[in-house]
């Protein structure tokens, strides 16, 4: 429902008339993020401050609007689409980086900050972000920390919750506090960890204390060709298995890899069943017997083609190929839609199989291109929308693979969230008793349920604006 010219005017006055977004055709492009649904928010309000922010947040508890905040848009689980209309809450104005503290090897960030942008600053400094989401060309630490994002590099430095030492957040009732802080060791309640990965339900956060990393000495990466997904899977096992952590550990099988030799041509091997791109970082001599032993356990698991990158240069095209495989994907069908659960990495060749059966069942393409160190699966269901009725299909297939994962012993998401895709599996994992434990802790921070409605928890038949769309491969080609 369009907001009152009363309301608007109010936002007007706290943002600045041209950082109120109304008119439905500007609206829609704040549909949806890069889930399958949409729903069209009442009106955008883009604050440049904290305080902004809390006076709009004041503004929607008097006229009771939903709050929904939004970095890029780039959420796999429909976080960021405005299920009950209400306010978007644009936060990319607020994109500064206040400090980078070399010594104390921390920053503090707006949250609209751009994942790759804090990665670039702090590498002026001989320091890194650790959680590196494939989409960090464009999603932003808000985003992440919401989330609690994952990376290719979290397999040895761990997701977003390890590297957040405190945010400053706005309360559904306007009130802002710090939570957390620079002491490695809190005192009191862990609130940040509550918020962290709170999937904007509970407040907005509006700074960012990160650690910081000293970047390594040594960088060895590692390419290797498999003749199937099992014996892949078994290299991945046998890796972990042998005590070696490597920093990232990343699979794709054939279907991904033919889709982006054809977009990257970074020597991708397109007859193999499926490659593995291995990273370990360190200093010198303990990265080079780490990369010995592992290229002896990928040989002893059929790998060919083993390919060490030489320079910087070879590293970056490997990895862009990596991290823009969903925008690649677009070349085999214009759609997608793409799970993240996880599996004991032992059951990830049975899983795969069964993925691969599903999609089979429903004629639907499926490629796999997953963070396989952590087991993390990402599943993408590619589709035409154009094509009548395929929706329903590809949600069924979607479902059935979710299925499995849990029935195998893992779990809904590795790092995507559950927003508005998966919040109708949550009794699969969780006891009503459990879940209801959660919902009470949501009551005390929102008692009006307006932060970012419907999401997490179960909400059956409450769907009303839901537009089905689909995530565009196209929209992901950043790299
Ligand atoms: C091609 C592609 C690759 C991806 N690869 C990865 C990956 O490797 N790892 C991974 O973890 N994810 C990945 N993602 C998913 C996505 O990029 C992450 O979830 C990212 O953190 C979302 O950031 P965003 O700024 O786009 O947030 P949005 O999509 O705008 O919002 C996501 C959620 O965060 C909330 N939110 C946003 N800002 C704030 C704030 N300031 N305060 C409170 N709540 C807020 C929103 O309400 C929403 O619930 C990928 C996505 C794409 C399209």
């Amino acid at each position: 429902m369009p907001l009152s010219g009363a309301v608007l005017r109010e936002l007007q006055e706290v943002v600045g008339e041209a950082n109120v977004v109304h008119r439905p055709d500007d609206l829609r492009i704040f549909e949806r993020d890069g889930s399958i649904a949409g729903a069209v928010p009442d009106a955008v309000v883009l604050p440049a401050t904290t305080q902004e922010v809390a006076r709009v947040v004041r503004i929607a508890a008097r006229h009771d609007l939903p709050v929904v905040p939004r970095g890029a848009g780039t959420g796999l689980s429909g976080g960021a689409v405005t299920l009950r209309g209400g306010i978007a809450l644009q936060l990319s104005r607020m994109r500064r980086i206040l400090e980078i503290d070399p010594h104390a090897r921390t920053a503090l960030v707006e949250p609209g900050v751009v994942n790759y942008d804090l990665q670039q600053a702090a590498a002026r400094y001989g320091l890194f972000y650790a959680p590196d989401p494939s989409s960090q060309k464009a999603c932003t630490l808000g985003g992440n920390v919401a989330e609690n994002s994952g990376g290719p590099h979290c397999l040895s430095y761990g997701v977003t919750t390890n590297h957040v030492l405190g945010v400053e957040a706005v309360f559904a009732d306007g009130s802002v506090a710090w939570v957390g802080g620079d002491a490695p060791d809190r005192l009191g309640l862990d609130l940040l960890g509550l918020l962290v990965g709170s999937e904007g339900t509970l407040a907005t956060i509006t700074r960012i204390k990160v650690r910081l990393l000293p970047l390594a000495d040594a960088v060895v990466t590692l390419m290797a060709a498999f003749p199937t997904i099992d014996t892949a899977s078994q290299a991945v096992s046998d890796v972990i298995a042998h005590g070696i952590v490597p920093a990232a550990l990343e699979m794709m099988d054939q279907v991904t890899i033919g889709a982006v030799e054809a977009h990257y041509r970074a020597g991708y091997p397109t007859d193999a069943g499926a490659v593995l791109l291995t990273e370990v970082e360190g200093i010198q001599e303990s990265c080079a017997e780490q990369a010995a032993a592992i290229e002896d356990i990928l040989r002893r698991n059929e790998a060919t083609g083993l390919r060490v990158a030489q320079d910087a240069a070879e590293r970056e095209l490997l990895w862009a190929g990596r991290k823009g495989a969903i925008g690649a994907l677009g070349r085999i069908r214009p759609n997608y839609y793409l799970h993240d659960g996880v599996v004991p990495r032992t059951r990830l060749p049975q899983v795969l199989h069964q993925v691969g059966e599903i999609g089979r069942h429903y004629r639907l393409p499926v490629a796999n291109v997953f963070h396989a160190g952590d087991g993390n699966l990402h599943p993408n269901i590619l589709f035409d929308l154009r094509e009548p009725g395929i929706m329903e299909q590809v949600e069924a297939a979607g479902e059935e693979m979710l299925r499995a994962v849990v029935e195998a012993g893992g779990t809904l998401s590795g790092e995507h969230g559950i927003g508005i895709e998966k919040n109708a599996f949550m009794p699969w994992i969780y006891a009503p008793a459990d879940l209801e434990a959660m919902q009470r802790v949501k009551r005390v921070f929102d008692p009006e349920g307006r932060l970012n409605p419907g999401k997490i928890f179960p909400d059956p038949g409450r769907r009303p604006r839901l537009t089905a769309r689909a995530g565009f491969c196209a929209q992901a080609r950043w790299w």
